[in-house]
Parts: structure tokens; C-alpha cells; sequence
């Protein structure tokens, strides 16, 4: 079942509004480098770092983005939302910000932080099981008991469009680029970036990087539909998604990217990367594509390397844990 509001796919013209209704609201995140990391690579890396936005993590943009077209009926009854965790402080923030009440729908075992943060945001939150209960027929209901309008976490025009100011940003900064690499869940982040990669910088390649224990992104653009898959246990928390948004696979099935994978291991050793040499704290979902370079770093020599950080919430313990295990 699809979630969005309209069938016109969104453009790079669509992401060029965003980039301006955003302005003055979401950071124009810094972009880094690591001649170290560079060295270790063989190839010249620039870091575009959303783990910096406001909330932490790059959801601020599509989510500010949407609600900012809200109409004065739909902001007055409010915002419904589900996610595991950055969907929903960017939705809890930036509707705060916008004056529009919300109600967020959280696995119970979403990490403490972001619970606590997206209540700190102002949204009222509502708790399910992921792992038996249905986030979308619970968010649906809300939808409909409350008024209120749900807004997906990447199958929505508005939301893509957002997402993709982040690689318009990088483009802009860095100029063409002979490849990016994107964390994948539901495929958002990536079809926005490749937006904005076919606009400004054509040659680019772009990979998307999804956690090793659920390749249902990789899968779907293989077999050309979108293939739906258990919930992956992964330390990715923001990329445990079971399928990939319709708007998504249909911007990028005429071009797939080619998706690459990574462990969590190699997403805890990208972790103490950021820690050590751009002294970064990144979510092990926002190591993603850092993983991805890594893992075909033989192909990428003395290539100009793009990648989206795209997040750094995590509980501090958990984050001091994960950096001491060897
Ligand atoms: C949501 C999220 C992703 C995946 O984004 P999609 O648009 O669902 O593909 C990647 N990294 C972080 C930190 C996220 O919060």
C-alpha cells in the first residue's frame, strides 16, 4: 500500500523549492575531509555532514520541507508520523517550529535518546512493537480518529525532494563529483541525492548503502519490483525498513544505482573512523556510506568521493560500548 499524497514524481525543481524554503530554518551542514582517511582510501573524500542538522540527522529537511506546505487546515488539526527514531524528532522539531501539534508513533525499542528527544520536541508519543504490529495501520488510524495528516518518512514527494537538498548543498560546495554514497532505508535520502546528481553533476556515480542484513533495496532494483523482507536486525536503526517507497523505486529503477552493503562490524569500525580522524560522532546508520567506500575502495583509486553522513543520534552509553569492543 503507498503513502503518498500525489503520483507526480518529484524533480530536481522540486528539491531547488526545497533548498529555498529551507533556508534560514535547516543548517547548511559543514563538509569535511581526512587527508588520513584519504590516504587510507586512495582517493579523495569529502564528508557532507548531516549529522550536524538540526535534530541530528539529514530527516530535518524533508520533514520541515513538508509540513511547511501544509495547508492552514492540516497544520491546525495537526501531523501523525511513524519512525524509529530521526523521522520522528525532525517531524516533533520542525512542526514545533511551525506551530503544528504532533503525534509520533515509536517502536518501544527505539533508542532512549531519540524517544526522549522527540518528546523534548513537543510530540505526543504513541508506542508499538515492531516486530509484530503494523506502524502504518497504527498511524492510519490516528489519521483518521484524530484528523490528522501522516506524513511517511520517504514515500512522499515533498519529503524526497527535501532530502535531496543535502547533495545539492555538497555539489554546490565541492563542484561535480565522480561518485556518491548514500545510506538507504526506505530509499528517500537516495532518490532525492540522485536528483540532485543527475542536475549537477551528470557523470557522478551513485551507490546506495543498506545494512547487510536486509539488501531488500539491492533486491527490488534487481528484479524490478519492490521486494518486501522481515525487519533486519541490524545496529542501522534508521535503516530497518522492510521495503523501499514506491516514489523512490520509480525514480530510480530507469537508472538503478548499484546498492552495496555493509556489516555492522564494518559499521562499528566506520564509527571509531569518524571518532578518530574527523572527530565526528555518527550513528552507526549514518557509517553506512563511509562502509561503502571501503568495500570497493580497489575501484575508487584517486577518484573524488562524495559521501552523506547522515546522522549521529545515539545514546551515549551504547555509543561508548560499541567504540570500546575490539
Ligand atoms: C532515515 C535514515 C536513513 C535512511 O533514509 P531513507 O530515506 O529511509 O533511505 C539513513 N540514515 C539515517 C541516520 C536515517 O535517519
Amino acid at each position: 500500500m503507498s503513502t503518498h499524497l500525489t503520483d507526480d514524481l518529484p524533480t530536481y525543481e522540486d528539491v531547488v523549492a526545497a533548498s529555498h524554503r529551507l533556508a534560514g530554518h535547516a543548517h547548511r551542514t559543514p563538509v569535511l575531509s581526512s587527508r588520513l582517511v584519504d590516504e587510507q582510501l586512495g582517493a579523495r573524500v569529502v564528508f557532507k555532514c548531516e549529522n550536524l542538522q538540526r535534530a541530528g540527522a539529514f530527516k530535518f529537511r524533508g520533514a520541515f520541507h513538508a509540513l511547511s506546505r501544509f495547508t492552514p487546515e492540516q497544520r491546525r488539526a495537526g501531523v501523525v508520523a511513524f519512525s524509529s527514531g530521526n523521522h520522528a524528532q525532525a517531524v516533533s522539531l520542525a512542526a514545533s517550529l511551525l506551530g503544528i501539534p504532533a503525534t509520533i508513533v515509536m517502536p518501544y525499542d527505539a533508542p532512549a535518546a531519540k524517544v526522549a528527544a522527540t518528546k523534548a520536541y513537543g510530540g505526543e508519543v504513541v508506542g508499538y512493537d515492531r516486530y509484530t504490529e503494523d506502524r502504518l495501520a497504527i498511524g492510519q488510524e490516528l489519521a483518521r480518529s484524530r484528523g490528522l495528516t501522516l506524513l511517511p518518512p520517504y514515500d512522499h514527494p515533498d519529503i524526497i525532494a527535501g532530502q535531496g537538498t543535502a547533495a545539492k548543498e555538497l555539489f554546490e560546495e565541492v563542484g561535480t563529483l565522480d561518485a556518491l554514497f548514500v545510506p538507504v532505508g526506505g530509499a528517500g535520502l537516495l532518490s532525492g541525492s540522485t536528483l540532485a546528481a543527475r542536475a549537477l553533476s551528470p557523470g557522478c556515480r551513485v551507490h546506495g548503502v543498506e545494512p547487510a542484513a536486509g539488501d531488500d533495496v539491492r533486491r527490488s532494483l534487481q528484479e524490478g519490483r519492490i521486494v518486501r523482507i522481515d525487519t533486519p536486525e541490524t545496529l542501522a536503526d534508521g535503516a530497518q525498513t522492510q521495503f523501499m517507497g514506491e516514489l523512490p523505486f520509480r525514480i530510480l529503477a530507469p537508472e538503478p544505482p548499484e546498492i552495496l552493503t555493509a556489516t555492522d562490524a564494518e559499521l562499528v569500525a566506520e564509527m571509531r573512523t569518524f571518532a578518530t580522524y574527523l572527530k565526528l560522532v555518527v550513528e552507526p546508520t549514518g557509517c553506512l556510506g563511509l562502509a561503502g567506500v571501503r568495500g570497493i575502495a580497489d575501484r575508487l583509486r584517486g577518484r573524488r568521493i562524495g559521501v552523506i553522513v547522515s546522522g549521529g543520534n545515539i545514546d551515549l552509553p551504547r555509543y561508548a560500548d560499541l567504540l570500546g569492543q575490539r
